[in-house]
């Protein structure tokens, strides 16, 4: 059996796409599966696309996620170079190829040509296709007209009857008329070739048996395929992968949320989470459970589980699943983890063995690393501020002082205050002054954090320690509660 080989072919624009990132992940996940080869081909022959970094942008991303290629620009390989720019003299041969077969043909057209046919065809409410108006022109016209200066394109041959009928591994059967597809440019006026021509040339020079990728390409399939048959090579098989779309089921767009994969890290998603995520938008692993590691899946993948309808993004799920990866990180993952996102918002870490206890404190209430510092706020204001209303009447009763002055009481028994240290206290309040349930934790969690929710309460004894857990309390008693 040939060795399957796979690739993602993304053509670099400045940010990873999480729409690519699925694209990739299934590419790399069916490789795998195969014991086959996953290959990263940067698709850049667009140069009024250029953007300066793009690549080197995307494939740091792409280490991010532990997506990790076999081949590719800085991976080394037998078939490269893995840069489509660095390959337009094999494209320019073949489209002289084709061009010498006849599969193909020089196209004059200027672009006010190329418009006055469109509005043409609008007006007579015709669909709008390249009218194939030099399909025949002669090789002595092409001569003379270049021998002018004039520039041209390199068009393919369309059929034009019959229809393109294949197999796509995710959409079953496709037909479509040749009628309907245009004469598409191959080579452009700038001898840089388009996406199909280039695309179809390295797949095929680069041994790709499956072609995994977004649905934008589905109707290129029949130009590709026409393209395969002219050079006389056997096409790959195909997988066409559904949109995502938001939860209005339009699509993906950067309006209603976050497309970018550089993004989500900048939030403090985890790379694991949003693989794991992103593997379910379209793929039904068995139904027994919601959490793989990528060797499970790898494990698991089986392309003929990929769904044929759109699936919604929902970020819900990615928090929460995040979470979940967060909460299974050890204490010093954890710590590195949550460190640089409490930094960016302002907070002093040069104590890692106090950020580390704040972090455990709180972890438990985030989903995302982004949101650790407002998780965290208590922690790192220096002085004690107690404005919600509703904190402020929990304070009123005479109870709120029989509690605090109790635990500061029992406190001054103490050297230190430990967590246990803590709950020992409070059982003691309680069962001396007969209050509990809210009355007695209220008053004692505002005092200390100056709100009336957030980190269970031993968790933050043991960041404040004795003396401004006792400093909060007696603040409390003396500014807040009525004589
Ligand atoms: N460069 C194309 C893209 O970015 C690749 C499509 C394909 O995989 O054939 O969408």
């Amino acid at each position: 059996m040939t060795k399957v080989r796979t690739r993602f072919a993304p053509s670099p624009t400045g940010y990873l796409h999480v729409g690519g990132l699925r694209t990739a992940l299934y590419n790399y996940l069916f490789a795998k599966r195969h014991n086959g080869t996953f290959i990263l081909r940067i698709e850049d022959t667009d140069q009024s696309r250029y953007v300066e970094g793009a690549a080197e942008q995307l494939m740091e991303s792409l280490k991010w996620t532990g997506l990790n290629y076999d081949e590719g620009p800085d991976a080394g390989g037998d078939y490269g170079p893995y840069v489509q720019s660095q390959r337009t003299e094999i494209y320019q041969a073949h489209a002289q190829k084709l061009l010498d077969s006849g599969h193909a043909y020089h196209c004059f057209c200027t672009p006010e040509e190329l418009e006055k046919m469109r509005e043409e065809q609008m007006a007579a409410g015709k669909p709008v296709k390249y009218d194939g108006r030099y399909r025949d022109i002669s090789p002595s016209e092409v001569a003379s007209r270049k021998a002018a200066g004039e520039s041209s394109v390199v068009r393919l041959k369309m059929p034009l009857e019959g229809e393109t009928v294949f197999e796509d591994l995710v959409r079953g059967t496709v037909r479509v008329q040749n009628e309907l597809v245009d004469d598409q440019v191959l080579l452009k006026s700038d001898g840089f070739p388009t996406y199909h021509l280039a695309n179809v040339v390295d797949d095929h020079y680069m041994e790709i048996t499956h072609v995994i990728r977004g649905e934008e390409w589905l109707l290129s399939v029949p130009k590709h395929l026409q393209l395969y048959k002219a050079f006389g090579w056997e096409p790959p098989q195909m997988a066409h992968l559904s949109l995502l779309l938001n939860a209005d089921k339009t699509k993906l767009s950067k309006r209603q949320g976050d497309v970018a994969v550089e993004d989500y890290i900048g939030k403090g998603f985890l790379p694991e989470a949003l693989l794991n995520f992103v593997a379910t938008l379209g793929w039904s692993p068995e139904q027994d459970r919601e959490f793989f590691t990528l060797e499970e899946m790898v494990e698991r993948f089986d392309i003929s589980r990929i769904g044929k309808a759109g699936a919604v993004f929902d970020l819900t799920k990615l928090n929460w699943m995040n979470g979940n990866y967060i909460r299974q990180l050890s204490e010093d993952a954890m710590t590195d983890f949550f460190l640089p996102h409490l930094s960016a918002a302002g907070a002093d870490v040069s104590d890692r063995k106090l950020s580390a206890k704040i972090i455990a404190a709180v972890h438990k209430n985030v989903s995302r690393g982004d949101e650790i510092f407002h998780a965290a706020r208590i922690f790192y204001k220096d002085t004690l501020e107690i404005n919600d209303p509703e904190a402020l009447a929990h304070l009123q009763p005479d109870s709120a002082r029989v509690v605090l002055e109790g635990f500061l009481a029992k406190a001054a028994d103490h050297d230190t205050l430990t967590m246990a240290d803590f709950k020992t206290i409070m059982k003691g309040v309680q069962q001396e002054s007969g209050i509990k349930g809210q009355e007695l934790w209220k008053p004692i969690r505002i005092a200390l954090t100056g709100e009336i929710s957030g980190p269970e309460l031993p968790a933050v004894i043991e960041v404040f320690g004795k003396e401004k857990a006792c400093s909060y309390v007696q603040q409390t008693i003396d500014r807040y509660i009525d004589k």
